[in-house]
């Protein structure tokens, strides 16, 4: 039996949408606009009627829509942002590069996202800033982490590169998309996102009128004329290709989620009853959109499953095996105190293949293999 297992389907995904993406790249190369023109404008309008955010700057991918957002806010050397300690690089790496203190926080155990309550304590009268990541495809606790901004003064950027269309849900019962719920929000659209492009993309997101023109100029050479340029900027564009096909697959987004959502409670009934492993927690305010399923192997033997799992052909990723502040560069950034629960999430997580296209028999495949991995 040979099976073709992966960890995204990136190629059965556009098979399904083939001959509408096919022509919609086939009109922008006839219309020659590659960057900006109709394209474009539709998909940032489209995009902005799905999050319900009022403004939508596309740029070239995720981690210069992070950096766009913190030099919007006008910061200065030395500042302190707030992040998880349990995240992609690119969240802190942005920080530093500007010049700004990455204040590395703890996570929830079970959540994997930052908590009003773990970040407190960080608070000095350095910080300026907090970046909540919403890990994985759920939303972190944004009621409180906003309301503990309010309280301090912070501005809060949601790294919502892993979680567009997930719901947040208030106490009083509103419900926002993450992304639009912190002064900015910031996405990516790197081809194995939930809406991934077929190259780099990102998107910065707010409903502030004033920080969307400092955005929209920041992204643009610090232009807000052609020509004139008022503060220092970047140069980072989304391409018409790229928002051409974002634009048709972000019709499918919720179906796309759907089909993870099928798949992740698929993989949550026959984990269930395996002592060993802990199964994805749901944040109790959030919708999850399961950028990854997420494992966590708590017998110790996290390494030896992902060799099992290798052996019999089925991929899996450790997301992510590095705590942040042990990371060479982010040393010096750390104050030599371990956090707890990153600690024991970057020995125990693991992540197993999880996308659009998965079909039942796959996942039983997998299934049997993980379990019988404990059962040896
Ligand atoms: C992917 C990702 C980014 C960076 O996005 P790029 O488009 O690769 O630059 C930033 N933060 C998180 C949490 C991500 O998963």
């Amino acid at each position: 039996m040979t099976r073709d297992i992966n960890m995204v389907d990136l190629k059965g995904q556009y098979r399904a949408l083939q001959s509408e993406i096919d022509a919609a790249v086939l009109e922008v190369v006839r219309s020659a606009y590659f960057i900006g023109g109709p394209k474009v404008q539709a998909f940032k309008e489209n995009l902005g009627d799905y999050l319900g955010v009022k403004h939508v700057i596309p740029c070239a991918n995720g981690t210069d829509a992070l950096q766009i957002a913190l030099m919007a806010l006008g910061l200065q050397p030395g500042d302190e942002v707030i992040v998880p300690a349990f995240t992609y690089v690119a969240t802190a790496e942005v920080i530093g590069l500007l010049n700004l203190t990455p204040v590395m926080c703890d996570v929830d155990a079970d959540t994997f996202n930052v908590t009003a309550d773990l970040i407190e304590p960080h608070i000095s009268e350095k910080t300026k800033a907090i970046v909540p990541v919403h890990l994985y495809g759920q939303s972190s606790d944004m009621e409180a982490i906003t309301a503990l901004a309010k309280n301090h003064n912070l501005h809060v950027v949601e790294d919502n590169a892993q979680a567009i269309g997930a719901d947040y849900t208030f106490a009083d019962g509103r419900k926002k998309k993450t992304g639009g719920i912190g002064h900015i929000g910031c996405t990516s659209f790197y081809p194995s996102k939930n809406l991934g492009a077929y190259g780099d993309g990102g998107a910065i997101f707010t409903n502030d009128d004033d920080l969307a023109k400092m955005l929209q100029k920041t992204a643009n050479h610090g232009q807000s004329k052609r020509y004139y340029h008022d503060v220092l900027g970047v140069n980072s564009r989304l391409d018409a290709i790229q928002a051409a096909v974002l634009d048709i697959k972000l019709k499918h987004l919720d179906s796309y989620h759907a089909a993870r959502q099928k798949a992740a409670a698929h993989y949550d009934k026959c984990f269930g009853d395996t002592p060993e492993l802990q199964t994805p927690v749901r944040a109790k305010n959030s919708s999850h959109v399961f950028h990854q399923y997420t494992l966590r192997v708590k017998n110790g033997q996290r390494d030896d499953l992902k060799t099992y799992l290798q052996e019999n052909g089925i991929p899996s990723m450790i997301y992510y095996p590095v705590p942040l502040y042990k990371q060479e560069a982010y040393k010096k950034y750390w104050n030599g105190k371990e956090l707890p629960a990153t600690e024991k999430l970057s020995d125990e997580v693991i992540s197993l293949p999880m996308h659009t296209e998965l079909d039942g028999e796959t996942l039983d495949f997998i299934c049997e293999k993980v379990n019988e991995f404990f059962r040896k």
